[in-house]
C-alpha cells in the first residue's frame, strides 16, 4: 500500500508538523485531508469569524502543499466516515492525527481508531503538535493533572522539548482522491469588519515581526490596553498555523524578560489543556463549585444585553466588548475585566459569557475560553476565587490616559484624559450631550450582592 492519510484538525501548517513528517517517512505517498466535521457545526462551534479564518487557513495550507507537489483534500460530513472513505479510496494503511484535548476530540479519536482497525488500518496519534508539553506529561504525585498553575509551570519549564521540524520538501499525493472545493470568506455573513487574516504564511510573518520588535517589551507592556502590545498570535495557535513547540524554542532563543513572560503565557495555554484533558466536563460544569445560584441569561436579560452590546455605562468594559464585535478578538486585560464584570458585578452565570465569547472570538477555544471564564468566575483554578476586579480602578491602571476607551467608544471620544473612565462625574449638559448610558449597576451594590451570594458578607 505505502500510502498514509494525514488528518489535519487544529494543526493547519506544514512547518513543525510531526504527523506529516511521520506519514512521509520512507517516501510514502500521503493524502493531506481536512474534514469539515458536521458534529462541530451541530455543536454551535462554527462561528462566522472562525469560519472565515479557517477558510484562509485551508487555502494557505493547500498552497503550501502544492508548492511541494501535493494538495489538500477537503471533505465534509461525519469525520469518521469520511476518513475511512478516503483511506479506502487511497488504499492507505495508516492515518496520522494530532492529539487533542476536548471531550469531542477524545471521542473522535476513539471512534476513529475503532473504525480504522475494523478495516485493518492503523491510527497514529501524535503528541506535542497542538501543545508544547503534552497533557499528562507532567503531573503532581497525587493526581492526574495540576489544578494550580505555579507548580505546573515549575515542572513544565524543566521539560526538554523536542526540536522543531522543518517543512517537508516534497509531498506526493496518490491519484484519484477527489476533493470538495475549499471554502472561502465570500458568502459568509456576520464576519467582524476588523478580523485578522488567517493562514500559516500570515502566522509566520506575524511571528517574525513579533520576535523582531514586540517580544522584548512584552513583560512591561502586555497589560497596556491602548498599546496593543501583545503578540496577537492566539488565532494562529488555535488553528495550529503556528506550532507551540516552535514558539517556545524561538522565544527562548530571543531571550530576555519579555520572552520569559511570553513563554509563561504559552505555558498557561498548556496548563488549561491538561486540565480539560483530565476533566473534559469542565467545558460545561464548574471545575470547583462555589454553589452559586447565578442569575441566568433570561432573568438578567437587560444587563446581559447591555454587556453584550457594550453599553453597560462602564467605559472600559464597553470598549472591550466593542473591540470584540469589531475585530473578533479582545485584549487579555479586556477579557479579564469584561468576564469579571459579568460574573461578579452582575452575578450572571459564566456559561452565558463563555457562550457569547465563543460566538465571536476568532481564537475561541474550548480549553482557553471555558477555563479562563471559570478562573474569572472563581469556579476554576484561581486560588483566590472571590477576588473582584473594580473596572474603574483597572481602567485607570491599564488605560491611564483613556486612549483605549476613546478608540472604541466614539460617544466619549471628546472626553480628554482619564476623566473618560468616569463619565458620570462630568457635569450637567456635558454628560447628556454625549449620549453615553448610565451605569447598569452601582459597583458597591454589585459587590454586596456577590459577597452575599458567596456567603462572605
Ligand atoms: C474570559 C477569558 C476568555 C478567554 N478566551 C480565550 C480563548 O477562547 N482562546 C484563547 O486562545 N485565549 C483565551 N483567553 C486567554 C487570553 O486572553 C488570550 O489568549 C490572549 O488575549 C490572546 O492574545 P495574544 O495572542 O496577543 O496573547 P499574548 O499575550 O501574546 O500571549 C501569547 C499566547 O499565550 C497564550 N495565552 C495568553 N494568555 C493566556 C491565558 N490567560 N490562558 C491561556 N493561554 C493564554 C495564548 O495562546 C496567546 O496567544 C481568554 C481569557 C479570558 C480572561
Amino acid at each position: 500500500m505505502n500510502v498514509s492519510v494525514v488528518l489535519f484538525t487544529a494543526d493547519l501548517r506544514v512547518h513543525d508538523h510531526p504527523p506529516l513528517r511521520a506519514a512521509l517517512d520512507g517516501s510514502r505517498r500521503v493524502v493531506p485531508l481536512f474534514v469539515r466535521d458536521r458534529a462541530v457545526d451541530a455543536a454551535g462551534f462554527a462561528a462566522p469569524n472562525r469560519l472565515a479564518f479557517l477558510a484562509d487557513c485551508l487555502h494557505d495550507l493547500d498552497a503550501e502543499l502544492r508548492r511541494r507537489g501535493g494538495r489538500l483534500v477537503l471533505r465534509s460530513g461525519d469525520l469518521v466516515t469520511e476518513v475511512c472513505r478516503v483511506a479506502a479510496e487511497a488504499d492507505a494503511d495508516e492515518v496520522h492525527l494530532a492529539a487533542d484535548v476536548s471531550r469531542h476530540a477524545q471521542r473522535r479519536e476513539e471512534r476513529l481508531r475503532r473504525a480504522l482497525e475494523a478495516d485493518g488500518r492503523r491510527l497514529h496519534v501524535h503528541e506535542t503538535v497542538t501543545t508544547a508539553v503534552a497533557p499528562g506529561a507532567v503531573t503532581p504525585s497525587a493526581s492526574d493533572h495540576f489544578a494550580v498553575f505555579t507548580p505546573y509551570f515549575r515542572q513544565w519549564a524543566q521539560q526538554q522539548l523536542r526540536d522543531p521540524l522543518g517543512a517537508p520538501r516534497t509531498v506526493r499525493v496518490p491519484d484519484g482522491v477527489g476533493s470538495e472545493e475549499l471554502p472561502s470568506r465570500a458568502g459568509l455573513t456576520g464576519v467582524a469588519e476588523g478580523l485578522a487574516r488567517g493562514g500559516e504564511a500570515e502566522g509566520r510573518k506575524r511571528l517574525g515581526a513579533w520576535l523582531r520588535s514586540g517580544i522584548a517589551a512584552y513583560e512591561d507592556r502586555h497589560d497596556d490596553l491602548a498599546g496593543d502590545a501583545t503578540s496577537r498570535l492566539s488565532p494562529h495557535l488555535h488553528f495550529g498555523t503556528l506550532s507551540p513547540v516552535e514558539l517556545v524554542h524561538r522565544a527562548r532563543e530571543a531571550g530576555g524578560p519579555g520572552a520569559e513572560a511570553f513563554v509563561r503565557q504559552l505555558a498557561w495555554r498548556d496548563f488549561h489543556r491538561q486540565v480539560l484533558s483530565a476533566r473534559p466536563a469542565a467545558a460545561a460544569d464548574d471545575y470547583r463549585t462555589q454553589h452559586d445560584r447565578w442569575r441566568s441569561e433570561r432573568s438578567a436579560h437587560e444587563d446581559v444585553e447591555a454587556w453584550k452590546e457594550g453599553r453597560t455605562g462602564y467605559p472600559v468594559v464597553d470598549a472591550a466588548m466593542r473591540q470584540l464585535l469589531h475585530e473578533g478578538w479582545m485584549h487579555n486585560r479586556g477579557r479579564l475585566l469584561t468576564a469579571g464584570f459579568l460574573t461578579k458585578t452582575l452575578y450572571v452565570d459564566w456559561r452565558v459569557g463563555a457562550r457569547y465569547f465563543l460566538a465571536h472570538l476568532v481564537d475561541g477555544d474550548v480549553a482557553n475560553n471555558q477555563l479562563n471564564w471559570q478562573w474569572m468566575a472563581g469556579t476554576g483554578t484561581d486560588t483566590r476565587p472571590n477576588r473582584v476586579l473594580n473596572p474603574v480602578a483597572q481602567a485607570k491602571r491599564h488605560d491611564p490616559d483613556g486612549a483605549y476607551v476613546r478608540r472604541w467608544v466614539p460617544e466619549l471620544a471628546a472626553v480628554e484624559g482619564p476623566a473618560v473612565h468616569e463619565p458620570w462625574k462630568l457635569r450637567g449638559p456635558d454628560l447628556e450631550a454625549l449620549g453615553y448610558p448610565e451605569p447598569v449597576v452601582d459597583l458597591s451594590e454589585g459587590l454586596t450582592r456577590f459577597k452575599r451570594a458567596r456567603g462572605r458578607d
